[in-house]
């Protein structure tokens, strides 16, 4: 058996991404083999292909963060040839070798069943970016966030997790600020649900300790100035679910929104999250997404496509989710 994945390397030759030809003994350990239908490129991932992060720590190694498929083969309990299944995270496309291929095997562990009323293509058009606005999202539920607590601040407002945010904060019956640097995209965002849209400058530069009390929650996938600035202008008592560092890792803010406006900052990780809480976003996910917002958020493209789509995802050249059909 052999087949194609977009397999990454590092040597004396430099580092490179480029689709070749595998064999089931190229495959890693792991107690069930998945035929993958569809994988994705996030962020992560075009840090990955790209090199510009060193995301990837074991070499050579197949890309791609998250999958979806059909089971061929398991000695897992849980999994059985034909079973839909979904992957995000645990260090796959990182150390493990990942979903940017025709075949996977992982540990059975790992994987989340694909809820009923998604298809194979629909989860990774939600992939790891939108299960993670999903994981923000039920943060902020569990912070007692209400729709009638006043707006809620989506940063990133293009990008992969900052569309699927919109779509499910409006859903939800939450007023969406999106904020974005790419304004001529204003009435798409209001399509996927922003009551308003702002200008991203307003938030990504170095600002004060508090200003003017806007936000009652906020979805950040950009960190740096934006999240500290999007901190200093939450109302009393609101929370902040930050998961991404889109303008900069750093976080240039004081303590004055924690300690004056009681403010709560909530760290998300999609990587290792619990299984149950993986289910729990996935099952929401399948309930509370509106699937015609997504499908206007999705662009299909092609295992062969997915170098320039790294390179293009880091740029800030992607609107939405970029699904790649692996043939
Ligand atoms: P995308 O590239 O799709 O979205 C990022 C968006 O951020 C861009 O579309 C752009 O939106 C905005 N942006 C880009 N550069 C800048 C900048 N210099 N200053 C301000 N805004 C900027 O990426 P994803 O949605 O896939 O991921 C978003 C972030 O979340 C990434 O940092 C990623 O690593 C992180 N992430 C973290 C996870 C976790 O487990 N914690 C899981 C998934 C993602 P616009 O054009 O509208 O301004």
């Amino acid at each position: 058996m052999t087949f194609q994945a977009l397999v990454i390397d590092k040597d004396d030759a430099g580092y490179r991404a480029a689709v070749r030809s595998l064999a089931d003994s190229d495959l890693p350990e792991g107690d069930v083999t998945v035929g993958v239908q569809y994988s994705t490129i996030n962020y992560k991932d075009g840090l990955a292909i790209t090199g510009k992060s060193p995301v990837v720590r074991k070499f050579p190694l197949v890309a791609g963060i998250d999958f979806s498929g059909v089971v061929q083969q398991s000695t897992h309990e849980k999994w059985k040839p034909g079973d839909r299944v979904i992957l995000n995270g645990w260090g796959v496309g990182e150390t493990h070798s990942g979903g940017l291929s025709q075949v996977a095997r992982v540990k059975g562990d790992w994987l989340v069943a694909l809820p009923d009323g998604l298809s194979t293509r629909q989860a990774m058009a939600i992939g790891t970016a939108g299960y993670t606005a999903m994981l923000c999202v039920m943060a902020l539920e569990r912070h007692g966030l209400k729709p009638a607590d006043g707006d809620v601040l989506v940063t990133g407002a293009n990008g992969g997790v900052g569309s699927v945010a919109i779509a499910l904060l409006s859903k939800l019956g939450f007023r969406v600020v999106a904020s974005t640097g790419r304004m001529a995209e204003a009435e798409h965002l209001k399509a996927l649900g922003a009551a308003e849209v702002i200008d991203r400058a307003e938030l990504s530069a170095p600002g004060k300790p508090l200003g003017k009390e806007r936000w009652a929650g906020v979805v950040d996938s950009v960190g740096s100035h934006t999240l500290a600035n999007a901190c200093a202008t939450t109302r009393y008592r609101g929370a902040v679910a930050a998961c991404g560092l889109a303008q900069g890792m750093d976080f240039p803010a004081t303590v004055a929104p924690f300690i004056l406006r009681g403010v709560t900052l909530y760290g998300i990780d999609s990587v290792m999250a619990p299984q149950a809480l993986r289910q729990e976003a996935w099952g929401r996910l399948a309930k509370d997404l509106d699937l015609s917002k997504l499908d206007a958020i999705t662009k299909e493209i092609a295992l062969s496509d997915a170098p320039q789509a790294a390179a293009d995802i880091l740029a800030g050249k992607i609107r939405g989710r970029l699904v790649v059909n692996v043939g």
